[in-house]
């Protein structure tokens, strides 16, 4: 069984003492990859040691929406990392979060539009953050279309989830389907077709059951999956083989 993380943040200072041994754990769990997403635009040479020293890794670029900085990007400055750091395979994590206000929203639009338009110019996948802010987030989707990407730890309605498959866009759940009280997240996960369907960690934050309140990992990707195949009624080799097929085609990776 061959598993994809689709999301995490491995180069993060929570692995430092140990991401050697978290790397080996992934592969003994059959997690052949996982993808290791930027949310600030300071710590892109962190990423690239980390995608260079392990096989299976790839890096995007992007600056989270609620991350504070002094001076904001403009597209011409996502252009020209982006040309310093050619190996990226994907723009964010960008859209829009007004769970905590420490960007105003306004900035974060226009910080939202600025990845975009900066993955449109460079024809790769966007990966879309939306916190308590669908239609807002949505509602620059549909400007821009076609955007190609993914939602990502997708914990919203099938309204939105249905919009968003509309626009092209791909599915991404993460530890928060395996949650207790989240049903109406395991029906969302159910009805997203198996093309479209991605699995990620998010680690090191929001770990699965049963891995609930520990420090997250990419191998515990493992019960994401798990959890998505019995609620769909499929065999999990057969969910991991679509997501990671799924993930390799949306991010161009070998
Ligand atoms: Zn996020
Ligand atoms: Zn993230």
């Amino acid at each position: 069984m061959a598993l994809f993380d689709s999301h995490c943040h491995l180069d993060f200072p929570h692995f430092d003492d140990d991401r050697t041994q978290v790397v080996a754990r992934m592969a003994e769990a059959g997690v052949g990859g996982a993808l290791l997403v930027s949310v600030d635009l300071d710590h892109m040479e962190r990423l690239q040691s980390c995608c260079r020293e392990y096989p299976g890794f790839s890096y995007s670029l992007g600056l989270h929406p609620n991350h504070e900085v002094e001076r904001e990007p403009d597209q011409q400055t996502l252009l020209a990392l982006a040309r310093r750091y050619p190996e990226i395979v994907a723009i964010g994590e960008t859209g829009l979060d007004y769970f905590r206000h420490r960007v105003d929203p306004e900035v974060q639009k226009r910080r939202f539009r600025a990845h975009i338009e900066t993955a449109q110019a460079l024809r790769l996948p966007v990966i879309i953050h939306m916190r308590d802010a669908d239609a807002d987030t949505l509602a620059i989707l549909r400007e821009y279309q076609p955007v190609c990407g993914v939602m990502h730890c997708f914990s919203s309605t099938m309204a939105a989830a249905e919009e968003a498959l509309g626009f092209g866009m791909y599915i991404s759940f993460s530890g928060n389907v395996t949650f207790k009280r989240n049903d109406a997240l395991r029906e969302v996960a159910k009805a997203v077709p198996l093309g479209r369907l991605l699995i990620e960690t998010d680690s090191p934050y929001l770990a699965p059951v049963p891995m609930r309140g520990k420090r997250n990992e990419p191998t515990f990707v493992a019960h994401v999956a798990a959890r998505i195949a019995e609620t769909r009624g499929i065999p999990v080799a057969e969910l991991a083989a679509a997501t990671t097929a799924n993930a390799k085609a949306l991010f161009k990776m070998p």
